[in-house]
Parts: C-alpha cells; structure tokens; sequence
C-alpha cells in the first residue's frame, strides 16, 4: 500500500511527489496525458510576483511568489532565467474596475475616473522591489524610451517607461524536472494513465486506473486531488462527492509571431480596458504575446485560441508597436484553462490566483488542491505535504529549498559560462542551438550529447535522435506532441510532416507501430 496517490501530473500533482518522496514516503502519481499536458505547459511562463495583483491587495501572495522568484532560480537555473520588463506609461492607463486598489482611489480621487496614475505604479514597482526580499534580481529603473534600446519597437507617444525584473521558466519541462526527481527518490510516476474511480475502503483509499497496460487497482492511506481544471469533475465522477462546485475556469490565451523585436526584454502593456498583456522574446526567433482573461465554457480539456482572442491580443499589442501586429503574423497560438478558487469575484480578470488546500480526514484522508500558479507550486507542494504527514503518522520536515533539479545543480551566476562550456565541448552544435540545448538540460546534456557528432537520424527543425531517445527513455516521452510541444518547443520550427514522421518512429521504436 502507498502512503499517497495522486491524481495529476501538473506542476502542483509533480511538485507534491517530489516533496513527498523525498521525505521518505511511498507516493504513486498518475496522469491522464502527458506530465505537464493540462495547465502548466500552457502558461505565459513567468516566475513572478503578479505585480497586477497588488491591485488587488493580494499581498500574501504577492510576498510568498516574490520570495519564491529567487528560491526557483538557485534551483532550476538552467530551465529559468531573470528577465526584465518594461512597462510604458502612457496618459490612458486604466484600472480593472473591481479592484481595491481602484475603488480607493475613485473615492479619494474621483477626478481620475479609474486612470491609474503613474505615481502609483511607481508605488507598486517599490513594494515589488521590497515585498520579497530580492537578492539576485535587479531592482526598478525609469527608463527614457526615446534613448534606450527597448523605445525602437514602440510608438513614439511612448516616451517613459519603468523597467522590473520577474524570471522566465520552461514551464512544462519544471513538471518533468520534478517528476523525474520524485521518481528517482522512489514514486512511482504513471502517464497516460486515468484514475476512473477513488473509493474508500476502511481508512485507506482504492483507486482504480486505466493505463496502456489495461485496469490496476492500487491502495493508498492518502488521497491528493492536483486534477487542476479537472479537480470537481475528479470529485464528482471519480471521487464520488456530491459537494463539487469549487472552482471556475478561465482560460488564457496567447499568440506566438515572428520575432517582432532585436532585443532580450519584456514589454509590459496596460489596455484601456484595465487588462494588461505581456510581450516577451520566445525560443530566440518569436515573440509571445499574452493573455487573454475569458470564462471558460465547455471541459478543461477543449481549449483553443478563439479568432477573437487572437483579433483582441493583435490589436492590444498594436496600440504600442511601431508596427502593428496582425493575425497574419500569427504562427502558433496556445490556451488553458486557469482553475481558479474563488467563485464570489465578478470578473474573470479580479478572481483571486492564491491557492487554497482541504484536507478532510474522515472517513480516510483526502486533500484537494484548488488554484494555485506555477510560481508559487513549491511552497504549496511543501504545504500539502506538511498537512498529510501528521495524518500519516509521519514526522518530516520540508526539503526541497535548495536542492537542484536535474541538471541543474551549479550557481545562477555561472549559467552563461556554462553554456559557452557546452559549446565549446560539443562544436559541431550551430549557433543558437548550444543555448537552446543548455536551456532545456542545462549539466545534463553531457549526458546525452555524443561527442563524435553524431546524433542519428535528423527530424528537421534541429531535433535528432540522440535527444528523442533521451526524451522516451529518461523523461516519459511517448509521441511525438510531449516532444515538439513540451519537452522542447521545436514544432514552431518543423513541419506538419516531420511531426508526424517523428510520431511513427516513436511508436516503432517503443515497439508500438509498424
Ligand atoms: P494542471 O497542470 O492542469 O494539471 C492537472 C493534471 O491533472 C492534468 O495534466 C490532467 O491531465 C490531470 N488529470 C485530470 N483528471 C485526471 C484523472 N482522472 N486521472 C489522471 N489525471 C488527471 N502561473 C504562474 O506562476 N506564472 C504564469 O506566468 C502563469 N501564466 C498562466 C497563464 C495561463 C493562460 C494560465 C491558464 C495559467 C497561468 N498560470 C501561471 C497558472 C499555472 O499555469 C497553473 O496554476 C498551474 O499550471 C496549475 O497546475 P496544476 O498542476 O494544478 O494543474
């Protein structure tokens, strides 16, 4: 018998496994479709405060996502790096009309009717800076955008900007980090496996799954609900709770064009309408901008980009760009499905993204995760774990502050060196591709990287055998998606039929296809 099951392999269901493993309990894991193929590879990918939500006066969050910035970064320096963006300012900034920090401030200062004023971003960019605690990460600049780099892509009505620091994260590859981890420290980690029914047998827990190996039955003291959008629906058929009406779903969109810019940072834009969207510099020769904030109708597992979101986000991006942005530009899109805890807020954009976890003990333990955001999936991973270890029996503290994902255990401030270390050790990688490849593995692609050069078949797009079997063999990759989608991004760079081509040596070489 397990200590713990748990349904979803997200970054919240892998985060758990791994804290939980490493403190010594058994924990199974069992994900439906590929690690990471829900929310958390569909993110704008930011370890991040949220400077937005102070709006919202959610400074818990705010506090425990800034401190978590820096935590991640020493830990994954190689799948995250620091960022920085710019945020012009302009004389129609508006506020999202729900907020606290907009109310106070029509009763205080009708005259301003909902304009957020510059003075107050400034104030919001302080607190950011100090909220958290930073020590690596550079602090608030003005920028004078007729002068700098950053002002050439604009508009020129865009004279001043301020300029943060958040971090970028590989968000799907951060699920798989940690799935590894936690199967390296005992779990035992299932994809393309669904959990059908949960039910309690005594005081423990006998779940029912269906995987490529057919139906298991498995026990476990301990139940975790990390379905994410997922979680009243796992509640409702599989846990069987009449009581699941706990979460909304929002989806977020994003497009991806053509690099629309020559330089390394972020852009920031706020909308007339109170939203704000980010453009940021995406896999060296795209942008990607984003995000769109709609009530989701339909399942988690039905989204796409709606014409009109791509139409919404084209058409914000171009009221900053010197060149406007068109749905021409658009080469990919992605969308998901934030799960969101509170159901009183009016407006999808105003709904609280802080987490909330239940346990209920009775009649055997079962935790549900409801929200949350990849920033904040270690803290929460480590309180989850610290709920069930008493109900357990078990005494263990937290562990994983500190301690380096694969292939990632060297010092951020060494990152570039190393990257030009792999470079340098494998010359025959083209330019570009060295970052790229340390990015993905960062010390582990010595470990799969072959010196002579050759890396076997050529799938196009930069993606050879060498690294797909890599892939299948040491991070659940089983079709050819986890691998252009997730595991990498290189599908923005090969064609429909090279994917596909892809797909049928996978199968046959997991001795599954002709
Ligand atoms: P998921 O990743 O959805 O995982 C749940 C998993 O459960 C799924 O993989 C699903 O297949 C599986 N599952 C469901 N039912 C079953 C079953 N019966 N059996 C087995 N498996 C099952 N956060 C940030 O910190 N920074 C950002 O920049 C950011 N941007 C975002 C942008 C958008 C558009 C969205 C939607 C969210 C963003 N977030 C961001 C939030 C973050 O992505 C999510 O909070 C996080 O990914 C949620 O992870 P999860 O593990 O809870 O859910």
């Amino acid at each position: 018998m397990f200590d713990l099951f748990i349904i979803g392999g997200g970054v919240n269901g892998c985060g758990i496994a791994r804290d939980a493993a490493g403190r010594g309990l058994s924990v199974c894991l069992a994900e439906m479709d590929d690690l990471g193929a829900g929310t958390s590879s569909r993110s704008t990918k930011l370890f991040h405060g949220g400077l937005r939500y102070l709006e919202f006066f959610e400074f818990r969050l705010v506090r425990e996502a800034l401190r978590e910035r820096e935590v991640l970064l020493q830990m994954m320096p190689h799948i995250s790096w620091p960022m920085r963006f710019v945020l012009p300012l302009h004389q129609e900034m508006r506020f999202e009309s729900k907020t606290p920090a907009s109310r106070l401030l029509s009763f205080v200062m009708p005259w301003m009717r909902g304009r957020r004023p510059a003075w107050m971003i400034r104030l919001g960019l302080f607190l950011y800076d100090r909220l958290g605690g930073r020590k690596l990460l550079p602090g608030t600049r003005s920028v004078d955008l007729t002068a700098d780099i950053a002002g050439r892509a604009l508009q020129e009505r865009y004279r001043r900007a301020y300029e943060y620091s958040d971090c970028w994260v590989q968000d799907a590859r951060l699920v798989v980090l940690n799935a590894r981890d936690a199967e390296t420290k005992g779990a035992r980690i299932m994809t393309r496996t669904r959990v059908v029914e949960a039910r309690v047998t005594g005081e423990h827990w006998t779940v029912t799954v269906e995987g490529p190996q057919g139906r298991e039955v498995i026990e476990a003291k301990a139940l975790v609900n990390a379905a994410g959008p997922w979680a009243d629906r796992v509640l409702a058929d599989t846990v069987h709770e009449t009581r699941a009406n706990n979460i909304r779903l929002v989806r977020g969109s994003h497009i991806v064009t053509r690099k629309l810019y020559e330089h390394d940072k972020c852009y920031f834009f706020q909308g007339a309408d109170g939203r704000i969207i980010f453009a940021i510099p995406y896999e060296q020769d795209f942008t990607l901008i984003g995000t769109t904030d709609v009530d989701h109708e339909g399942g988690a597992g039905t989204v796409t980009c709606s014409p009109e979101e791509v139409d919404y986000l084209c058409r914000f991006a171009s009221d900053y760009f010197a060149a406007p942005v068109t749905p021409e530009d658009v080469v990919w899109t992605y969308s998901g499905v934030r799960a969101l805890a509170d159901l009183d807020d009016e407006s999808a954009t105003a709904a609280t993204r802080d987490y909330e976890l239940r346990l209920s003990r009775e009649p055997a333990p079962l935790l549900n995760i409801f929200g949350g955001k990849i920033t904040t999936y270690r803290k929460l991973a480590e309180q989850a774990v610290d709920k069930l270890v008493p109900v357990l029996g078990v005494a263990s503290a937290g562990w994983t502050a500190g301690s380096a994902l694969p292939g990632g255990n060297f010092p951020v401030s060494e990152t570039l060196a190393r990257t030009e270390l792999l470079a340098r050790a494998f010359p025959y990688l083209g330019a570009g591709e060295a970052v790229r490849i340390f990015r993905c593995y960062g010390l582990e692609a010595w470990d799969w990287l072959p010196e002579d050069g050759n890396r076997g078949r050529d799938f196009g797009g930069g993606l050879y055998e060498a690294e797909v079997r890599w892939l299948m063999e040491q991070e659940y990759a089983q079709a050819a998606e986890d691998v252009v989608w997730r595991r990498t991004k290189l599908g923005l760079r090969m064609t429909a039929d090279e994917i596909a081509a892809l797909d049928a040596w996978m199968a046959k070489a997991a001795g599954r296809g002709g």
